[in-house]
């Protein structure tokens, strides 16, 4: 086997027990004689991965009763359009910036005309840190914030307080901890950095809101529709949705979102802690009370502070010669980024750890 780590942003690694299990399965799913991507999505052998993804997200999220699990497509960025489209009821829109998604929420607003205001925004240090003081109005129609900047390499480490429904972009983030329930009404999630393939979102979302979706938003990009039909009003994306099952059994085995969680400090402690001890080789994007445990944004300097950008395009050389790939920081900030989501070994964490520390020895 020829298994590299993989530290790219999305689509990312998952965990080859499951990669292992998908193969087995894939050509006779449990003796049917069929792949589960061959299968209808009316069929029984498919509703019941369906419906086991459903619970187990429910459980091990510890969802309560009163909110929906959908399976949607389109993207996070969908999602960016469907929550004023489905939200907005005439009202003002609250939202933070912190980072190029939140920005790219906000423009779907502005898109559509509707009254909408940025709270906070972290944009004039680069989004170097998730805004502080961030004050939502009570009467908003909803506040929108994203739990974590994947590009920036920033994570809320709480979630705001609100009066108004808040909105999660947890694109990056989502089964990495356990999240307070009382603090949020709708939480969304492409599938493909933490939960699975791409081409699958995943909405958990207050019954109450799923409501306010009228008949003039079109049928496909109602919340209603999709939880009317328990996300089976037309073709799901079945394959998608079998991994992410295969995934959350993964997380049960192993010990549920809280040793995840656990593990996810661990990993992201030793990385911050390499960082750190480096005497400013490294040195993070992010303020220290901001970082992200999923993405690691850092840069190579040179001994004036400024950024060594040729030696930063040879770290991310001589990291793929040494089996790690992704460590490309995003262009828009540039330098080296470390995506360490749930499928992220220590192991993996400890091979970069060991060969930044070479790398200095070697280059400075
Ligand atoms: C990747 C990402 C998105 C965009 O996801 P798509 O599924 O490609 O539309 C949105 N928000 C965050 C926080 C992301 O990391």
């Amino acid at each position: 086997m020829n298994r590299i780590f993989n530290f790219g942003a999305g689509p990312s690694t998952i965990p080859l027990e499951v990669l292992e299990e998908a193969q087995r399965e894939l050509i006779d799913y449990k003796g049917e004689g069929l792949s589960i991507m061959e299968a209808s999505h009316r069929s029984k052998m498919y509703d019941e991965v369906h419906n086991e993804a459903i619970s187990l997200i429910k459980e091990l999220y510890r969802v309560p009763n009163d909110y929906d699990i959908l399976f949607l497509q389109g993207g996070a960025s969908l999602q960016f359009a469907m929550i004023p489209m489905n939200l907005y009821m005439g009202g003002v829109a609250e939202y933070v910036d912190s980072g190029s998604w939140s920005s790219k929420a906000i423009k779907e607003a502005k898109i559509q005309g509707i009254d909408y205001r940025v709270v906070a925004s972290s944009k004039d240090t680069t989004y170097d840190r998730i805004p502080q003081n961030i004050e939502f109005s009570n009467s908003a129609d909803y506040a929108y914030i994203t739990s974590n900047n994947t590009i920036y390499g920033t994570e809320y480490h709480e979630f705001p307080i609100t009066k108004a429904p808040l909105i999660v972009d947890t694109s990056s983030d989502i089964f990495s901890y356990l999240v307070d329930w009382s603090k949020v009404d709708m939480l969304f999630a492409g599938a493909q950095k933490n939960a699975g393939p791409s081409g699958l979102t995943i909405v958990i979302i207050k019954k109450e809101l799923v409501a306010r979706g009228g008949d003039t938003v079109p049928t496909m990009l109602r919340y209603k529709t999709h939880a009317d039909k328990n996300s089976l009003f037309n073709t799901p994306p079945t394959f998608g949705i079998y991994i992410l099952n295969l995934i959350l059994h993964w997380i049960k085995k192993s010990g549920g979102i809280e040793q995840i969680a656990k593990n996810n400090q661990k990993k992201a402690k030793l990385l911050y802690d390499a960082i750190d001890n480096s005497g400013g080789f490294y040195v993070g994007h992010s303020k220290k009370e901001s970082r992200s445990l999923m993405n690691v944004s850092y840069n190579i300097k040179n001994s004036d502070g400024t950024n060594n950008s040729a030696l930063e395009e040879k770290f991310v050389k001589e990291a793929i010669e040494a089996k790690m790939i992704g460590l490309k920081g995003h262009r828009s900030i540039g330098g080296l980024r470390a995506s360490i989501y749930n499928a992220m070994s220590l192991e993996g964490v400890e091979a970069l750890v060991n060969f930044m520390d070479k790398f200095q020895k070697e280059n400075s």
